[in-house]
């Protein structure tokens, strides 16, 4: 096995753990770039705990990409054979569903690892009137330097390519409005997308995202959140020791 491959197999057990509540069953899947043209990503029907490195598989961006603006959509059994077509290897199992929106942000985004989860506490307020408002607010200062200045919100959407568009409609926005990629993407009555350089880094924003999510729940309880403000949100994000700190952390082994 290459070190990529098991990089992701080993990242995508550690998020599956049941201690973590991220995902359950089948839920959420993973992802990393091998390179320019090619990426891994969790098989359909693989539980994330319990996953082999035979249930990852390799697949090229560019046919899976031109799903996103083919004409007419593709109905889903044919999104299906295409992603299929996409596989490096004909025998090795099937992408999940979600391939499309992972090509998409690691062609987009700059980044090598993604990590998609449904963790209760983030799930909870997404399927509560203040979804929005948490995707775009920030409670205390690790969650800004991990977190990013606020997460990309991406309203219901179908899975596969409807959500793949409405993904791309808010991440797009989110770059132009703010010159970099999101760091978590934040989905309507769904769930969270972590995007990192390395697996490291996907896995800390995404316990950050979990544990945000949990200071929110508690502090609404007791009449708040009191959010940090614009300012210093925009000031905590942009300290250079802040930035080392992160960029430490997301180096380190577990
Ligand atoms: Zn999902």
């Amino acid at each position: 096995m290459n070190d990529l491959l098991h990089e992701l197999w080993t990242f995508t057990r550690t998020l599956g753990e049941p201690e973590r509540d991220c995902v359950i069953i089948g839920e959420g899947n993973t992802s990393a770039r091998i390179d320019a043209d090619t990426f891994y990503i969790k098989a359909s029907g693989q539980q994330m705990a319990a996953i082999e490195p035979g249930g990852l598989v390799a697949v090229r961006i560019a046919p899976v990409l031109a799903l996103l603006d083919a004409e007419p959509v593709p109905s889903m059994d044919e999104q299906k054979a295409r992603a299929k077509a996409a596989k490096l290897d004909p025998g090795a199992p099937d992408p999940s569903i979600e391939v499309t929106f992972h090509a998409l942000l690691l062609a987009e985004c700059g980044v090598k690892f993604i990590a998609h989860t449904h963790p209760t506490p983030i799930v909870s307020i997404l399927c509560s009137p203040r979804a929005e408002e948490f995707a775009n607010r920030r409670s205390f200062p690790d969650e800004a330097v991990l977190c990013g200045p606020r997460s990309a919100f991406v309203p219901y959407a179908d899975p596969g390519l409807p959500l793949a568009h409405a993904i791309r409609e808010s991440v797009r926005a989110y770059m132009s409005a703010e010159g970099e990629a999101p760091r978590t993407i934040l989905m309507q009555n769904h769930g969270l997308i972590a995007l990192g350089q390395t697996a490291r880094e996907a896995l800390n924003i995404t316990m950050m995202a979990v544990k945000a999510a949990r200071v929110f729940t508690s502090a609404a309880a007791l009449g708040g959140p009191v959010f940090l403000s614009d300012e210093e949100v925009r000031h905590i994000v942009r300290r250079p020791d802040e930035i080392y700190r992160r960029d430490q952390f997301a180096r380190s082994e577990s």
